[in-house]
């Protein structure tokens, strides 16, 4: 039972700059304390696609999963849940209360620089896969955060950028996935840093009517990490804690707006008690609820989980008869490309983790189809990054111990701290001995395994001195690109020098680092590392073609860079980068069985979809990437996925193409019609379709799929339809269910998604999919009564299998449960 005092009671408790003190937060990623009440520190991380902890990186390692994009191509609510224990557990065991996901953002346009981190095009797809994330995690004892409210779907100007959409639209398509996952029970919401019609979303109406009054949100709204930018507008509002802190716009200049009426206090006791029910929801507080107890997951089970749920997201796009293609004797598999090597197994940004392992599609299909089946070509050169040392390649000058050393020097050049860390990357968020140290020091020993040319170098935000052995390379100040610290951090500038080294022959490498704090944020970001090396370019080209033209089967591995996805900017196309188009069609050109491995987390175009055998797209899948590739090009599993955002043929196609703000601004001008719906109204205007539509994907068997009955329960309308697998594979089908209202007396989209199903069955069995569709899909919303309502008569629906699958149509009445 609830024995917790009643909240309002511990509140009574508090004085004001008690109370002030809990509404900032105590460092970047926890909030403060409160004996007075009881209240230990509660912790946040990041968590859309794993949970990083307090550290940014790889001294707390963490399970790497699929991204969002990915997860949503499942069109399987049941692999959320199980990630969503998954997520849960990987909090408990690094002591964190709240992660901040999912994000529920929606893909407006294609060039959204975040798209990997969101689910999808469509409001209702992503509303439930919000509502799954939330309820599989929560069920554990661990809150979750619905980010970005609201209308924070692309990244230029994304401090400033006034997003501008009327109210029909906003509750429609841009409100609705939050609306279902306050629905659902989330403890927190997370406001976006985008202003909204005018208002920032920190301290905008919207925070209170509808999330607060209409929808009942108990929970707590926490700022995006340095939105909140004053003090009493944002007071005022809905907005409820500020992150991250220590210090922060509220402070001691809420005490004293408080004190002289300017702020009620009412507004004060109502944020503490919000965050008083987080901290008993998640066992922070000493007289409520312990916390639920969470198993940890071992990593063999951690590693079965993402296999099968990263091969469940993978779109098979297009598919000769080609694949799959099973392991047998004499067997020869070309693979190809810089991305089979450097997996993109995640989106770069707050939402990344640093995984214990990542299994590249060249170990996946070494080890599935044998080491010596197997032959890599990279054919383009590496993108221009640099990668930290990992573990187990660098060791400790001083001990010999794995890693590198770091010292921590005051302006004495006395070290008052040191430690060893696995690799070469080292992030201080709001640690206080960044802010104390005169210099860094960072020192490690590098055996190299070959004689030659090694690219050795630096990234971060500050000034650097580099030495190899002894001799100075390098003394540079590096400066912050852009003005956000958050991408300062993430993209940091970088050096690198080449030297000749021996094999086995090991040199100290040491970096001093002055740290400059980006806006003066207690952040910082160092890497110690190389490049990869690369040949003549014509001359790996032409291997590359050779590889694909001596191999039975060419795997091209494409894929996007970090610095054309990521979060902080958007793109400003949708092509792979330079020469990989050409790298397709000259492999594609020397073998007819080439097969190609789109890796990216939102829509690329592909010029020669029509010229190669078959097209997977594995977007970001996490730490098991090259195991479940094999997977599906073995067909151990099927490619489970199908698209949750439209894949367009060519840019000038797109219906919404804009991210930019005109004078600030950026005008949803497109309304309800956002991603398919857009499409299918541009083609029924007689405009060229996309490349591979909404909800389309193929698997490796083929299907039969009767003519639907429709009933009614309540204020469902219930869709059941025989599902039968008329090939000789098992395998998976995912039904969708679309509205249509031709003759409807408001403006609709010419078709919207009202449910789904994802079905799976043996060759030859039938199975019985059923969709239940809410009252809430036929609803509109009317802006003159600001309320939801339902147009009298009949719709229509069709059960397909895609945006564009004509399928099977019926005529249905919405059930109101009266
Ligand atoms: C991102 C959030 C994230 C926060 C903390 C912000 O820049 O927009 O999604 O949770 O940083 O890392």
């Amino acid at each position: 039972m609830f024995t917790t005092p009643p909240i309002t009671a511990l509140v009574e408790r508090l004085t004001l700059e008690q109370k002030v003190r809990l509404l900032t937060g105590a460092s970047m990623w926890s909030l403060h304390d409160e004996p007075a009440v009881g209240l230990r520190p509660i912790v946040v991380s990041d968590g859309p696609t794993g949970v990083r902890g307090t550290a940014m990186d790889d001294r707390d390692p963490s399970a790497s999963l699929p991204s969002a994009s990915c997860v949503c191509a499942t069109w399987d609510l049941e692999q959320v849940r199980r990630l969503g224990a998954l997520i849960a557990a990987e909090a408990r065991s690094k002591n964190v209360d709240v992660v901040l996901g999912p994000t529920v953002n929606l893909h407006r346009s294609p060039r959204g620089g975040r798209h990997f981190e969101a689910f999808s095009e469509d409001p209702y797809l992503s509303g439930e896969f919000g509502a799954a994330y939330v309820a599989s995690v929560q069920a554990h004892g661990v809150a979750t955060t619905a980010k970005h409210y609201v209308a924070n779907d692309s990244e230029t100007d994304r401090f400033t950028v006034d997003v501008h959409a009327d109210e029909r639209t906003l509750r429609e398509v841009y409100l609705a996935p939050f609306e279902r996952m306050v629905d659902e029970g989330a403890w927190l919401v997370m406001s976006a840093y985008n202003t909204v019609n005018g208002v920032t979303m920190s301290a905008n109406p919207l925070l209170r009517d509808p999330l607060k009054d209409e929808w009942g949100f108990d929970g707590v709204v926490v700022s995006d990490w340095a939105a909140v930018r004053d003090t009493e507008p944002s007071a005022a509002s809905g907005q409820d804690l500020v992150m991250p802190g220590p210090e922060g716009p509220w402070g001691e200049a809420l005490v004293e707006a408080v004190t002289a009426g300017r702020v009620p206090q009412s507004a004060i006791d109502e944020k503490v008690a919000r965050l008083l029910l987080l901290a008993s929801r998640v066992g922070a507080l000493e007289s409520g609820p312990a916390a639920t107890p969470v198993e940890p997951w071992d990593r063999t089970a951690i590693a079965d989980l993402l296999r099968e749920a990263a091969a469940d997201g993978m779109v098979l796009a297009r598919n000769d008869g080609t694949l799959p293609v099973e392991p047998r004797d004499g067997l020869t598999v070309g693979v190809i490309g810089q991305h089979a090597l450097r997996a993109r197994a995640q989106g770069g940004g707050s939402a990344t983790v640093f995984p214990y392992h990542v299994v590249t599609p060249l170990e996946g299909l070494r080890t599935a189809y044998g080491k010596h089946a197997v032959t890599f070509a990279p054919g383009l050169p590496p993108a221009d990054e640099l990668h930290a040392f990992t573990r187990g390649t660098v060791t400790d000058p001083v001990s010999g111990a794995d890693g590198v050393r770091v010292r921590y020097l005051d302006h004495d050049s006395t070290a008052f701290a040191e430690e060893i860390i696995p690799s070469g990357r080292l992030a201080w968020l709001g640690d206080p001995r960044l802010a104390m140290a005169d210099r860094i020091e960072l020192t490690t020993r590098l055996t190299p395994d070959r004689d030659g040319r090694h690219d050795l170098g630096f990234a971060g935000v500050g000034g650097f001195t580099f030495e190899i052995d002894g001799e100075t390379v390098s003394t540079d100040s590096l400066a912050a690109p852009g003005g956000d610290p958050v991408t300062a951090i993430l993209n940091p500038p970088k050096r690198v020098v080449s030297r000749d080294l021996n094999h086995g022959q090991a040199v100290e490498l040491r970096l001093t680092y002055r740290p400059e704090l980006p806006g003066g944020f207690p952040v910082a970001m160092v890497q110690l590392g190389y490049q990869d090396l690369f040949g003549d370019p014509a001359e790996e080209l032409r291997r590359a073609v050779e590889v694909a033209a001596a191999s039975d089967i060419a795997v091209v591995v494409v894929g996007t860079t970090e610095a054309l996805e990521s979060e902080g900017f958007d793109r400003s196309g949708l092509g792979l980068p330079e020469g990989q188009d050409e790298l397709v069609r000259r492999v594609a050109a020397a073998n007819p069985r080439t097969v190609v491995v789109v890796n990216s987390g939102a829509p690329v175009l592909m010029p020669w979809l029509d010229e190669v055998a078959a097209v997977v797209l594995s977007w970001f899948p996490g730490q098991e990437f090259g195991a479940a590739l094999a997977d599906v090009l073995t067909g151990a599993r099927e490619p489970g996925g199908r698209l949750p955002t439209t894949w367009p043929a060519r840019e000038e196609d797109v219906p919404v193409w804009t991210v930019e703000p005109r004078e600030g601004r950026l005008a949803y001008t497109e309304g309800l019609h956002v991603g398919y719906r857009a499409w299918l109204k541009r083609e029924q205007a007689g405009g060229r379709g996309p490349a591979l539509p909404f909800g389309s994907g193929l698997g490796y068997t083929t299907w039969r799929i009767d003519q639907p009955t429709v009933s009614t329960a309540g204020d469902r309308v219930v869709v059941l339809a025989d599902v039968t697998n008329t090939g000789a594979r098992p395998g998976k089908q995912v039904l969708q269910a679309y509205l249509s209202r031709p003759e409807s007396t408001v403006e609709r989209p010419v078709a919207w998604l009202a449910g789904f199903t994802a079905v799976r069955a043996q060759a030859g069995e039938r199975v019985l999919a059923r969709i239940e569709i809410a009252l809430r899909a036929f609803q509109h919303w009317d802006t003159d009564a600001h309320a939801w309502t339902t147009e009298p008569g009949t719709f229509t629906l069709r059960l397909a299998t895609s945006a564009t699958d004509p399928g099977h149509t019926v005529t249905v009445t919405p059930a109101t449960g009266e």
